[in-house]
């Protein structure tokens, strides 16, 4: 039995990354980027307005007090999209629109809210206005020719914004990883169907394929294979022949039925993990054949859940180039006591609550590791490490997020 870092080195290890593919950026969501981003601009390109209101020298308004306002003489219009050309000297002043070009000579925003508007043409000022004060000067958010965004970060939609502010327009990503899930089983029938006695519908190959395109693989297909050697065989063959990945679920524990290892070994691949000293998820199974991988996880909807956000997400993202390829962790108070499986690191379903205003991880009310319809409530796994028969109440443990 493997410990669960041990495993992970292994199947890193393992794990090819991926060539690259050009997207247009409107089509980058999700993916990984491969290059690093620089800027082309400064930006703001120039010392903009981040009020509507008049541009002005702020020495001239020195002096100003209610009793005592300021008078400029109004000389023009800035709008974004539009300067003013023009030179601002003293005792003058031009209107602005929030984004516009702050003009030659101005070194200050005033906010109109704030100025009175005489008819003739000319503002009054009622305050001093610092400089600098309602402009975001040139090059305050980026410099011309700096790293923006690096190769490995994911594009999510902030980065998209920048990375269309700088003009990459087209963008060197990881092919998404292609991948075929088998869910194995001669109990399982299709979500259309009514289960007959001894039968349950596959709910893995839901949970799974969407834990998969999360994790930025493109789901190829996703069927059941019944429980037995042959069959399961030609599955996994045809999996591996168009995919980058196949992934299984069930036939990897010690029953009679458990015809996942042996038909990988029967098709020459190399089984390098297969069994984790993790709780649930001990029959993970990782196996590679030329450049494909192949992941057999646990049967229980749990278990598999579980299983594959230790090793497969992290397989996934290191496929893709990710530099940042494991689930946050975090510390948090154990909302109530929590059992431990020694020797294995035990990964309890639990919810995140704040309580009293201190982050709190509640254990899920469970039945075990077939128990999906409780696991839909988790956001998070708790981890008892492998020496700890249990988490104190109160306790401050580590949580895995499972929300990515
Ligand atoms: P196995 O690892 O094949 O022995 O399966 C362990 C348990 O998980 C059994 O109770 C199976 O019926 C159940 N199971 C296996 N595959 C699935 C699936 N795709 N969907 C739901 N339950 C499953
Ligand atoms: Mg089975």
């Amino acid at each position: 039995m493997l410990r669960i870092e041990n495993a992970l080195d292994i199947i890193l290890r393992h794990t090819p990354t991926l060539d690259e593919e050009e997207v247009r950026l409107a089509a980058s969501l999700g993916r990984i980027l491969r290059h690093d981003c620089v800027s082309d601009i400064d930006l703001p390109p120039f010392d903009r307005a981040r009020m509507d209101g008049y541009a002005l020298r702020a020495a001239d308004t020195d002096t100003a007090s209610p009793e005592r306002t300021v008078r400029l003489r109004a000389i023009g219009e800035a709008a974004a999209g539009h300067a003013f050309n023009g030179q601002v000297n003293a005792g003058e002043a031009v209107r602005i629109m929030t984004g516009a070009p702050v003009p030659m000579g101005a070194d200050a925003v005033e906010k109109i809210e704030v100025i009175r508007v005489m008819d003739e043409g000319s503002i009054e000022i009622e305050a001093p206005v610092k400089p600098g004060q309602s402009i975001t000067p040139r090059g305050i958010e980026a410099r011309a020719g700096a790293v923006m965004v690096k190769s490995g970060e994911r594009v999510t939609p902030p980065v998209a914004a920048t990375l269309a502010s700088f003009g990459c327009a087209q963008l060197k990503v990881s092919r998404k990883p292609r991948l075929t899930l088998l869910s194995t089983g001669t109990e399982l029938v299709e979500v259309e169907e009514k289960p007959g006695p001894s039968q349950i519908r596959n709910s893995n190959a839901y949970s799974l394929a969407g834990y998969a395109e999360t994790a930025g693989a493109e789901v190829l297909s996703a069927g059941i294979v019944p429980d037995d050697s042959g069959a399961t065989r030609e599955a996994i063959a045809e999996a591996l022949s168009k995919s980058d990945v196949v992934m299984l679920s069930g036939g990897v524990s010690m029953g009679d039925y458990d015809l996942v290892k042996p038909a990988l070994r029967e098709l020459g691949a190399e089984i390098l993990v297969e069994r984790v000293a993790a709780h649930p998820g001990k029959p993970t199974v990782f196996a590679k054949l030329g450049e494909k991988i192949v992941f057999g996880l646990p049967g229980n909807p749990v278990s598999v859940a579980v299983s594959f956000h230790l090793f497969a997400w992290p397989a996934l993202l290191k496929m893709q180039g990710a530099s940042e390829i494991h689930l946050p962790r975090m510390k948090v108070y154990a909302a109530r006591m929590v059992k431990g499986a020694p020797p294995r690191r035990s990964h309890q379903p639990a919810r995140l609550v704040i309580r009293d205003g201190r982050v709190e991880a509640e254990p899920l009310k469970w039945s075990g590791s077939s128990d999906l319809v409780a696991f839909m409530r988790a956001d998070c796994l708790i981890v008892v490490p492998e020496d700890r028969q249990s988490l104190n109440e109160g306790e401050l443990v580590e949580v895995i997020s499972l929300r990515d």
